[in-house]
């Protein structure tokens, strides 16, 4: 009797795993269908190229040569080395940073519709999308994105944006015309505060300084 009832529960069992595994794969089929469509052959390699030469430059800047620029450049430069970085016309921001099951990720990087040509972000666009992104690549191990994580990525990307420019930037960051943070709780409604987010490569108090979080 207790046998029989032994080899129901792992019958149950494995039915359950049966279950949640197929579940999982399905999941994991349904994030891989939405997956943006990547641009044809010939506009991945450009923006490989323009994208290799844009890190290559904002490295030899201040913020490229800062402890935060480098760890941010690697980052970057890493998806590439990985073949993970892809531009597409079908995400809506400058770049995106997707995580898939079994822990693979993706750097999307958007490319403009021009009537019936693609073309590629000027060089502004993409270092200040892709070094928001490297944030939430690096900080990814938190789990989901929060105030404190958006305003080091806003932080990041505009850095970035003006090392490849050269333009200079204030003390206190701003977006819209208003300082990052306040920028951030307005365009993330319902996003939660991370106490102790350590910003990459430096202080919280850095970050809060430069975004007026408070
Ligand atoms: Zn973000």
């Amino acid at each position: 009797m207790g046998a029989r009832r032994d080899r129901f529960f792992f019958l149950r069992l494995g039915l359950i795993l049966a279950f949640g595994a197929a579940a999982i794969v399905g999941a994991e089929r349904y994030r891989r269908a939405q997956r943006p469509k990547p641009a044809p052959p010939d506009v991945q390699r450009q923006g490989l190229e323009l994208l290799d030469g844009l890190l290559a430059r904002i490295g030899k800047t201040d913020f490229g040569q800062s402890a935060r620029g480098v760890l941010l450049t690697e980052t970057l430069a890493d998806f590439l080395r990985r073949g993970r970085l892809v531009f597409t016309a079908g995400i809506s921001a400058q770049a995106l940073y997707r995580q898939e099951l079994f822990g693979s990720e993706i750097l999307y990087v958007k490319v403009l519709r021009m009537g019936d040509r693609l073309v590629h972000q000027p060089p502004e666009g993409i270092a200040e999308g892709v070094y928001h992104e490297a944030v939430h690549a690096r900080q990814s191990s938190y789990g989901g994105s929060s105030i404190e994580e958006e305003c080091d990525g806003y932080a990041a990307g505009l850095a970035a944006g003006a090392a490849a420019t050269g333009a200079k930037l204030p003390d206190l960051l701003t977006l819209d015309g208003v300082p990052v943070a306040r920028f951030v709780v307005k365009a993330y409604p319902g996003l939660g505060r991370r106490l102790g987010y350590q910003p990459v490569g430096e202080s919280p108090e850095w970050l809060f300084r430069r975004t007026g979080l408070q």
